[in-house]
């Protein structure tokens, strides 16, 4: 079995598994064809209409979005529309809850997250994971990922080409995961998801919006590693997001 096809399996199970969670049932038959319709049909996340988004909405409440959401990984684990995809050790998709209510964003994988192939591990993401259980929310209940899934070489600031190529996986992670809430993490991310300039001190722990999702703004974790006088503002914020996802509205 490939590592693509492995990863799809894992997306498979842990939809299931929020599934049994919810107490929800859905029909085996039903479910299977579901997985083998989107796993193979040219509607599937392969398929895309003239904008270059994937053309059929699955949707978050549609039976073919777990099968939609591991052919998108398969599909980004296998991507090279620009440059990034031919210099990274593996792309990084995401992880979490495909069902998740709340979607963080950060801008790009750094160097253990290439070597991973998941995104904020190391002492960032173990911040950010500390945080939120200290508030009662675990890192496996939402889902983390990044605007661009390729690692810039040096850890520089994406490419706006980069970003053109690679923004629709995020917009189609949104559109099947259907969270209620965003949370951006750092400037770089916030400034394109916003699409204008930002001084992120200004405004960090404050709502926007993106795609029609409310937005919480909030510093990166490896930025208040770096600079410790910030921490206590990164641990504010993290407090007012994860009562705002508790209560279900900013
Ligand atoms: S950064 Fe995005 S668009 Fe570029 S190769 Fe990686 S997955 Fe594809």
């Amino acid at each position: 079995m490939s590592q693509c096809e492995r990863s799809a399996l894992q997306d498979a199970r842990v939809y299931l598994e929020w599934i049994r969670r919810q107490g929800l049932l859905v029909p085996r038959d039903e479910l299977e064809a579901a997985m083998a319709s989107g796993a193979s049909s040219p509607g599937g996340a392969g398929a895309q209409d003239a904008s270059g988004l994937p053309s059929a909405p699955a949707g978050s409440s549609s039976p073919q979005a777990p099968a939609r959401f591991a052919a998108l990984r398969a599909e980004v684990e296998a991507c090279r529309k620009c440059a990034l995809g031919y210099q990274r050790k593996n792309a990084v998709f995401g992880v979490g809850n495909p069902k998740a209510r709340l979607v963080f964003i950060g801008e790009a994988p750094g160097a253990t997250e290439d070597e991973q192939g998941k995104p904020f591990v190391g002492a960032a993401g173990n911040l950010l994971t500390r945080e939120l259980k200290k508030h009662g929310v675990e890192r496996d209940e939402v889902f983390i990922c990044n605007i661009l899934k390729c690692r810039p070489p040096d850890n520089r600031d994406p490419l706006p080409e980069e970003i053109a190529a690679c923004e629709p996986y995020l917009l189609e992670q949104l559109r099947l995961i259907g969270p209620q809430m965003l949370c951006g993490l750092g400037r770089f991310a916030v400034m394109t998801l916003l699409k204008r300039q930002i001084t992120i001190t200004k405004i960090r722990g404050t709502w926007e919006h993106y795609e029609g999702l409310p937005l919480f703004v909030c510093l990166h974790p490896a930025a208040v590693l770096h600079q410790p006088v910030n921490r206590p503002l990164f641990e504010a914020d993290i407090k007012t997001l994860c009562e705002a996802y508790k209560r279900g509205a900013p």
